[in-house]
């Protein structure tokens, strides 16, 4: 096999698509408003989705919800963090800066392995509706022209990228028996 053709096999000839963020417009249209009822009824619905057992989501919709928030640039993937994406005060948190919830441990993306994140709940809301959350809306038409929004590109992300996503395991609690 020549080197050209050991290249193309080893697919770093492919072609790197071109993502945008959204402009300021965008950004301000398509995040939805956050009020403190909104906020109120949004964090209460993703409570009583944990419930008393400590639900979580499965790991399909966290690795989507990874993406949306914070990209795959960190695992040497070409799709930057979301624009709401916010550095907490603590040393290696993330938080949504679209929602209004702040920053605390309660409102951290990501946690330890064995705790519960913002991204477990079951039931999650995303200010611009994007992939994995319980809100999600499909990109527009025009998104799909290049430079393509981060939506598309997550929308047509393989199954095997998405699967590169490495996402805490749970161990559920068993579900009560049913008598
Ligand atoms: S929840 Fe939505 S708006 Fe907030 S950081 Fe994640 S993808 Fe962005």
């Amino acid at each position: 096999m020549s080197d050209s053709e050991k290249k193309k096999d080893c697919g770093c000839n492919k072609k790197k698509t071109k993502i945008r963020q959204l402009t300021e417009e965008e950004l301000k249209k398509q995040s939805t408003p956050v009020n403190k009822m909104t906020m109120v009824k949004s964090f209460a619905s993703a409570i009583v989705s944990r419930g008393m057992t400590n639900k979580k989501t499965t790991e399909p919709i966290k690795r989507l919800r990874v993406l949306s928030c914070l990209g795959n640039e960190h695992l040497d993937g070409e799709l930057p963090p979301c624009q709401h994406l916010q550095q907490s005060k603590t040393e290696g948190k993330y938080f949504c800066g679209g929602c209004g919830c702040g920053d605390s441990a309660r409102t951290w993306l990501l946690a330890e392995s064995d705790e519960y994140s913002k991204l477990d709940y079951p039931n999650l809301n995303c200010p611009l509706k994007m992939p994995g959350f319980s809100n999600y809306s499909a990109s527009e038409a025009h998104e799909a022209e290049e430079p393509v929004t981060r939506k598309y590109y997550i929308e047509n992300m393989s199954f095997t990228d998405i699967e590169k996503v490495p996402v805490t395991t749970h161990e559920n609690p068993p579900e009560p028996k049913k008598e």
